[in-house]
């Protein structure tokens, strides 16, 4: 976004970030294994391409050495405000301003574009006990380095995109690692290689070449999508036969094998790639436990059967709350009326960019424009593309409030969760991070990468209100 705002002319430009260093997510989490489910070739900015990705699929310490080149390579140091954080913003209507609150003071912007994503506000379960286990219990998003687990016993809880990273990365250094699930995911392969140094002469001396691999990995995640995935159609059932034969080939004891079978549709929570968590759940020291967690003591977790796992060490990969996190942004638009109100009754946005009466703010990665099936970075170019449009208009004509009107708000989200209501995620038997507490989905583009640029190709101004300032 701020690259693009340079290019396009768009300033003065301040960014505004609560940590130490860039890279969101890739900073946060540092827990062994992380790494990206996207190729490191589609997950690239297009206009920022890394040639020598070591691997198919990179992990988290050289995306985080990506972004941080980012910063460098196209001078945004200068506008970087780090170690900042938003405690409030507040449209001012008379000027058409927002007042920026932040832990070092305020500022005033004509504009405001949220970038500060969904997935940064760890979710501890709420299991009775959770503050009793005397030994060292952390979040993968907040992971200690400075507890060895060597030859310990180690609790991880929750079988989601994290933990499957996790237990293949610990298992062989632990003394015994028990995998509390509640539901099993669906796990397909991941088929990561390194790609070498040769690969990496070629796509530099070839840029075509690399744009051809480019486009081919994101011609590949589309198919589902265009065959229908997100509807628990024909395509979902292919995958599914891809991950029971992955599961057949890794687990040979058929009681194993039955838990980790998951009983809803793939697709209705994350479908999850690894060549490698089936194999270190087949360790002899590694247990998966099923019974649901009554309680943690100070030595381990107690499950429904009154067994007491003894641990030394509790990890919780037990995801983010995406819900609280997004509509607790402390903002206040037209007439006093804050975020958490207009979304009280479900998270929603204008394209999941824009929102009735919060003028000239703008969302990356909004409401309802993650993916399931394709990376999220394609949605957020496609996003950033529609905002420096709204910009522009909003530099051609300085006091100008630009938000969408009502009609066209309602009349793209009614249509937005009717294309929802027949998918695999509100129908495909299972609850996840994807729904609300209504258990509305919040979090998914019902459709492909392509529908999501036609539908924010460029801002149809008919569907926009303006004000213009004293
Ligand atoms: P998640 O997908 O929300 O998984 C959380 C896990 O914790 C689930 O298995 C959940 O069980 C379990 N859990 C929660 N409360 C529990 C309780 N009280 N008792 C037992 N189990 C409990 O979180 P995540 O794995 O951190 O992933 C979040 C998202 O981050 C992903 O979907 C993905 O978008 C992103 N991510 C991406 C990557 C990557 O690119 N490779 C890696 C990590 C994360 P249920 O399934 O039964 O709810």
């Amino acid at each position: 976004m701020a690259i693009r705002c340079r290019e396009a002319g768009i300033g003065p430009l301040r960014i505004l970030e609560k940590a130490g260093s860039v890279g969101g997510v890739w900073r946060e989490n540092t827990y062994p294994g992380a790494a990206c489910d996207i190729p490191g070739h589609l997950y690239a900015l297009s206009f920022a391409p890394k040639a020598d990705w070591s691997r198919l699929y990179p992990t988290q310490p050289e995306i985080a050495a990506y972004l941080e080149a980012v910063v460098e390579r196209f001078g945004l140091r200068p506008h970087l405000s780090l170690d900042t954080t938003v405690t409030g913003a507040v449209w001012d209507e008379a000027r058409a301003l927002w007042r920026i609150e932040t832990d070092r003071g305020p500022l005033l912007a004509r504009a405001v574009v949220s970038a500060a994503g969904g997935l940064h506000h760890p979710a501890l379960p709420d299991i009775p006990g959770r503050g009793s286990f005397a030994g060292p219990a952390f979040h993968s998003a907040a992971w200690d380095h400075g507890v060895s687990l060597a030859g310990r016993r180690v609790g991880v809880i929750g079988t989601g995109a994290s933990a499957i990273q996790i237990v293949p990365a610990i298992a062989p250094e632990v003394a015994s690692l028990t995998l509390f699930q509640r539901s099993p995911p669906w796990v397909v392969p991941r088929n990561d290689h390194a790609l070498g140094p040769r690969v990496a002469a070629a796509f530099r001396r070839w840029p075509l070449l690399r744009r051809a691999f480019r486009g081919l990995l994101y011609g590949q995640r589309e198919i589902p999508a265009v065959l229908g995935f997100t509807r628990g159609s024909f395509a979902n059932r292919i995958g599914e036969f891809t991950a029971r034969r992955h599961l057949r080939g890794a687990i040979a004891d058929p009681a194993l094998r039955e838990k980790l079978t998951p009983r809803y549709r793939l697709g209705c929570k994350r479908v999850l790639v690894s060549d490698d968590y089936y194999p270190a759940l087949a360790r002899s020291n590694v247990a998966v436990e099923t019974g649901t967690i009554r309680a943690i003591t100070p030595r381990g977790v107690v499950t429904q059967d009154g067994t007491e796992h003894a641990l030394d060490v509790l990890v919780y990969a037990t995801g983010f709350d995406l819900a609280g996190s997004v509509a607790q942004l402390p903002v206040t638009g037209r007439g006093g009326r804050t975020l958490a109100r207009a979304w009280d009754g479900g998270m929603g946005a204008h394209r999941g960019i824009a929102l009735s009466g919060f003028p000239n703010w703008f969302f990356l990665l909004g409401p309802n424009t993650g993916l399931g099936h394709n990376s999220v970075v394609l949605m957020i170019e496609a996003q950033v593309a529609y905002v420096i449009a709204c910009l522009e208009r909003l530099a051609a004509s300085p006091g100008t409030a630009l938000e969408p009107a009502p009609e066209a708000q309602a009349r793209f989200l009614a249509e937005l969760h009717a294309e929802l209501a027949g998918s695999v995620w509100q129908r495909g038997g299972c609850a996840s991070w994807y729904q609300d507490e209504g258990g509305r989905n919040v979090a998914l583009w019902p459709g492909t990468v392509a529908s999501y640029r036609r539908a924010v190709r460029s801002p149809v101004w008919d569907e926009y209100v303006t004000a213009k300032s004293e």
